[in-house]
């Protein structure tokens, strides 16, 4: 059903549907906010749900599930299909990074009495965002003797919270004279973490102290730092958003509304599909998706290429398989939103409420850099959404030349894949704090569950 309000078509059960899903949603963002804790909590919905990993030298047959984890922060899960991994698979893919600030390797510093942690942002943020909000710390500090140790901080009722400091109104005179991408600056997104001296200590005492509090907790010395991933995200839950609770906000639904609702299509299909299924979370989009856990990576063609031969089959067929595949790049869209209605144009935008939005092209300046997908392709997807009732729209990223910007489509475009964006639209994308509609993240669920066992 095309550019209808779904809220409208759903009777009691369904609506219990909708929200037993979202509240599902919820609890899983609330707890999983960088790629690895996504990556985690998906392997612990895997196991739950039958599936194995993969192991060099396995074979595999119709039905069988797998995934394939790759560095803890890209996994690609399989349903073998009845019909050969030649003939192509169906495939969601979605990205499961979001913009937040990363610690940097030599971060901390005492000034002014107080313990600083220097950050360097990650992926596409407004800085100002950031400031004077409550902040939680999430990542791995792995150590020279080859032990990891996982730290979060500040999601805990009884954990501490961490922040930036921005500066007060009354001093704010040349300040707010800056222009918006400086009002803040980069250099200046360091968290706060300390201002208790260590009794006894001469030099940077405050900083000894938080020094000896992460020695007791983590048994890790400032030296570790070096070999850290630390990721500074905000801090608390998922909450339902409006007084009619028709949306979620939360952090990073870019992209793991999306990823979330991918996964849980192929966890939720209870048939042996025809085509191999495959839910695919990368790592890295917010970067160009670039590296070994990116989508760019070539870790998704030699899992193809272990199934080929788990089946018995030579890796020569692996560009057939490609070829022959369709997927979803399921990433979200840009919602519209009335505060700032003129960077869209009203009849190519996808509005809070009316479903999956499949995004023909993104890119920027004349298309540049999109992938394309074909009118074959959209006709098809028309058709088995119309036949399953699924509300959908389309849209364009904005209005022309107002900006831009890609997914992981035109990646799996360049093997030859048939792809397409479908994802759910957002409103104040990669903020703090971003907002989506439970409805559109229900269709989404069921456009990818109907993607995946649709007949051609
Ligand atoms: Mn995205
Ligand atoms: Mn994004």
């Amino acid at each position: 059903m095309y550019a209808k309000n779904a809220w409208e078509k759903y009777d009691e059960a369904q609506l219990k549907e909708v929200e037993e899903f979202s509240s599902k949603y919820e609890d899983f963002i609330s707890v999983n906010k960088t790629e690895r804790t996504q990556v985690k909590g998906t392997v612990a919905l895997l196991k739950e749900n039958g599936f194995r990993e993969f192991k060099v030298g396995d074979k595999v047959k119709e039905g069988d599930k797998v995934y394939f984890l790759n560095k803890n922060k890209n996994v690609n899960a399989f349903i073998i299909g009845k019909k050969g991994i030649e003939e192509g698979l169906r495939i969601l893919g979605a990205h499961i990074d979001s913009p937040r600030l990363d610690v940097k390797q030599n971060p901390l510093y005492e000034a002014g009495g107080l313990c600083l942690l220097d950050t360097h942002y990650y992926g596409g943020v407004k800085k100002y965002q950031w400031v004077t909000i409550p902040l939680a710390i999430y990542g791995v500090v792995c150590k020279k003797d080859g032990t990891t140790v996982e730290v979060c901080i500040g999601d805990d009722p009884s954990d501490p919270i961490v922040g930036i400091n921005d500066l007060l109104i009354h001093l704010s005179a040349d300040q707010l004279q800056k222009p918006g991408a400086k009002v803040v600056e980069g250099e200046d997104l360091d968290l706060t973490l300390g201002n208790r001296p260590l009794k006894g200590e001469e030099k940077n005492p405050v900083k000894a102290n938080v020094l000896a509090i992460l020695k007791e907790k983590y048994d890790i010395e400032e030296e570790d730092f070096l070999s850290a991933e630390l990721e500074i995200v905000p801090a608390g839950k998922a909450r339902d958003f409006g007084l009619d609770r028709s949306m979620i906000a939360g952090y990073g639904h870019d992209d793991k509304c999306c990823a979330y609702a991918s996964l849980r299509a192929v966890l939720d299909i209870n048939e042996v599909p025809e085509y191999t299924s495959c839910c695919a979370l990368v790592d890295k989009e917010e970067v160009g998706s670039i590296g070994a856990s990116g989508a760019q990576s070539r870790f998704f063609e030699n899992c193809i290429a272990e199934l080929l031969e788990a089946q018995g089959k030579p890796q020569t067929e692996l560009k057939r398989a490609l070829t022959n595949s369709y997927m979803l790049s399921s990433d979200v869209s840009a919602g519209f939103d009335p505060l700032y209605g003129y960077v869209m144009e009203n009849r190519n935008c996808c509005y809070l409420g009316k479903g999956v939005v499949f995004n023909k092209y993104t890119g920027a300046r004349g298309k540049s850099g999109c992938n394309d997908a074909n009118p074959e392709m959209i006709a098809w997807l028309r058709r088995i959404m119309d036949d399953a009732k699924v509300n959908f729209q389309t849209a364009e990223l904005g209005k022309v030349d107002q900006g831009g910007g890609g997914t992981i489509a035109y990646i799996l475009g360049n093997l030859n894949m048939n792809v397409i964006d479908a994802g759910m639209p957002v409103l104040n994308m990669h903020s703090p704090m971003e907002v989506i509609s439970k409805a559109d993240l229900f269709e989404s669920y069921a456009a990818y569950k109907t993607f995946l066992v649709a007949k051609f």
